[in-house]
């Protein structure tokens, strides 16, 4: 069950966080996938670090990697990504507070949402994951154009996959520009995660 990892993770009786519906979950289809849109997210969030995780719509599950210091639309700088596990697709409109002691506790804001469409070479994005080698076309408030996701070669196989996030040369690359510190705000409340925070402080 693609699930199994993210509900082992954590306690839905005490995160606000979805637990998803995995009878929405489609299986693998294998009528050609390319010019479809699918769902796109980022989420800023503050754990133990504030990081960004970058999630893509994968037959009916968000794939999703931990960017560290979130995405760049400079061409010429590359971003670690580290995978992590599948969330329900309804992740992708979570923003609030995790509870303290649960996994991830902390604060989230959706820094950025929209479309994206396969361009790599793959007919379907599944195989495109598997191999390590993602091309899309991203339409979201913030991220546009062309970014491609690659694996690097794990160390061992017991440690998480890491790849590289980077902003693909395209009319929408804007060399020289830090895109997460000019537009810090959630596209959704419009607070930065630090206001968030502070809201949630007055009321508790
Ligand atoms: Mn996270």
């Amino acid at each position: 069950m693609a699930l199994k990892e993210y509900r082992k993770k954590r306690d839905f009786k005490r995160t606000p966080e979805p637990k998803g519906d995995t009878s929405k979950i489609k299986t693998e289809k294998k009528t050609k996938q390319k010019a479809k849109k699918f769902s796109y997210v980022i989420q800023q969030h503050h754990a133990r670090r504030i990081h960004y995780d970058f999630r893509i719509e994968v037959d009916g599950v968000l794939t999703s990697w931990v960017i560290p210091k979130g995405p760049s639309t400079d061409p010429e700088i590359k971003r670690l990504a580290v995978m992590t596990e599948d969330h329900p697709m309804e992740y992708a409109n979570f923003e609030g507070i995790i509870p303290e002691g649960g996994y991830g506790a902390g604060s989230v804001i959706v820094w950025d949402n929209g479309t994206y469409e396969n361009i790599s070479r793959f007919e379907n994005m599944k195989d495109a994951v598997k191999a390590g080698h993602i091309v899309i076309k991203i339409t979201g408030k913030k991220l546009k154009g062309e970014f491609a996701l690659m694996r690097m070669r794990a160390r061992n196989p017991f440690e998480k996959e890491q790849w590289l996030f980077l902003k693909m040369k395209d009319g929408y690359a804007q060399p020289g520009y830090d895109v997460t510190s000019e537009k810090p705000k959630s596209i959704v409340s419009g607070l930065t995660l630090e206001q968030l925070e502070k809201k949630h402080a007055k009321k508790v």
